[in-house]
């Protein structure tokens, strides 16, 4: 059959409170037209990110009843130890509260002032962890990760040539080698083995520890399994162990392709680095057999990452995905491609022309498909991106304008998909309508969280 169905029945539901345009016009106003400042019960589908929002499944929920809240010695990190050896190969493995917390942790150790950390794209905790160790984060994304039209099967691999000068130029000053997988940053495109390859002959010449970031290792693989030649007959595990079999070590959010709600973890083949993490371990997370995290929590996870490498699920997440970008690429939407691993990317700076970036186009572009439909997505543009010069206030724009449609894991079925197409082609045919937004009040870093925002009337332009 040609339907790719939920490989899952519903057992436990979960309310959709529906509201209408003039309901969410006072939800938005009262929260500064800023979508992170809503109350989730004002959100009719909410795609804010796909960071620990996704269902559990029934076997999760058991494991949760089977976790044990020792001190110490639990049998649940037993379960969590050998879970991440067998989908790793990593002999070391330290968990952490979440992703950053594990980033808080390595670069300390690793990272000092005046060296280079480079990488396909640093995600956002990454890069402020990296400079808070003092140390430079550095992105190479490839040539073909520039432009959101073009259709190519890997535009998260990192620029092979540009990570060899990085580190001919930089000797002694690079402590590691990132990888991020797939590249969140950079639109959720994937990173080729072809690619991984090409990093870890580059670690063994210069001698440099490469890590991945771990958190969508799944949907990576599950995309070199149907992108990259030759990889078609091989499971997702086993693509994932190739993956992981490249590289020294990862750090890794289990919000994302755990499947879990919370947690995070380090795993590293080197003992010695993995001892002096665990030693800073029990000063900020925990103790090694639970790292900031409960027993339960632990167990949730070891099961998580058993489901997550099912090729049954995969298809289904993806189908999900491209499903939504392909009806948006054929109405003439401007939309990232090809399909990423976790999300839609709109292209705001196509979606809204007449929208200057000083007006922020990814931002207005969010406020009306909440206002439109209840759906919150995220604007990756220039209220996130864009530097401010701290002593003249001048703005400078990110590279693109896009709003994030994050989907959470197992959490909405087909019909809510149409509905969203519905949505953002409803906006679409209203587009010239739409006009921008004005900073009224931010904060001095990370401003897209708590940045208060007004409306603004559509430019004349626009209206003729
Ligand atoms: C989410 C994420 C992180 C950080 O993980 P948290 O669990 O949110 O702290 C790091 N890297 C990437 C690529 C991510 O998507």
């Amino acid at each position: 059959m040609k339907t790719i169905i939920e490989p899952f029945r519903i057992k436990s539901v979960e309310p959709i409170r529906m509201t209408d345009r003039a309901e969410r016009e006072v939800a938005l106003e009262n929260a500064g037209w800023n979508l992170f400042a809503l109350a989730s019960r004002d959100v009719v589908i909410d795609l804010l990110t796909d960071s620990g929002t996704g269902a559990m499944s029934a076997e999760q929920w058991a494991a949760i009843m089977r976790g044990d809240e020792s001190y110490a010695g639990a049998p649940s990190f037993e379960r969590f130890e050998a879970a991440v050896r067998e989908l790793t190969g990593f002999e070391q493995v330290i968990p952490t509260h979440q992703g950053r917390a594990a980033e808080h942790l390595l670069f300390p150790v690793l990272a000092k002032t005046g060296s280079v950390v480079p990488s396909n794209t640093h995600f956002d905790t990454t890069r402020a962890n990296i400079e808070l160790s003092g140390a430079k984060a550095l992105d190479l994304p490839c040539a073909a990760s520039h432009d959101p039209a073009r259709i190519e099967p890997f535009k998260g691999d990192i620029d092979l040539a540009a990570l060899e000068r990085c580190l001919v130029e930089n000797q002694g000053r690079v402590p590691l080698i990132m990888v991020t997988v797939t590249n969140n940053a950079g639109g959720g495109q994937p990173v080729s083995l072809a690619n991984l390859r090409g990093v870890r002959a580059l670690a063994d010449r210069f001698r440099v520890p490469f890590f991945l970031d771990a958190c969508r290792f799944a949907e990576n693989a599950f995309l070199i399994q149907q992108r990259e030649p030759g990889q078609r007959g091989h499971s997702i595990a086993a693509i994932a162990r190739m993956m992981f079999d490249l590289a020294d070590g990862c750090t890794m959010s289990a919000k994302k392709d755990g499947l879990a709600n919370i947690g995070g973890f380090i795993a590293c083949r080197d003992a010695a680095l993995a001892d002096e993490l665990r030693t800073r371990l029990v000063v900020t997370e925990g103790f090694p057999t639970y790292g900031g995290l409960a027993g339960r929590d632990l167990d949730a996870i070891a099961q998580g990452l058993r489901e997550v490498v099912e090729q049954d699920y995969q298809e289904y997440r993806h189908a999900s995905i491209r499903y939504v970008v392909e009806r948006l690429a054929a109405r003439g939407v401007p939309v990232l491609q090809p399909a990423g691993g976790h999300a839609i990317f709109l292209d705001a700076a196509k979606f809204l022309p007449h929208v200057s970036w000083r007006e922020y186009p990814g931002q207005a572009l969010a406020i009306e498909l909440y206002l439109a439909g209840g759906i919150r997505s995220c604007e990756i543009g220039t209220v996130m991106l864009g530097h401010v010069d701290a002593t003249t206030g001048e703005e400078t724009p990110a590279e693109h304008e896009l709003v994030r449609l994050a989907v959470p894991r197992r959490t909405y079925t087909q019909s809510h998909m149409d509905y969203v197409i519905e949505v953002v082609e409803d906006v679409w045919h209203r587009r010239h309508t739409i006009g921008g937004v004005a900073i009224e009040s931010q904060p001095r870093v990370l401003r897209h969280f708590r940045a208060k925002f007004a409306r603004l009337p559509l430019a004349v332009a626009a209206k003729v």
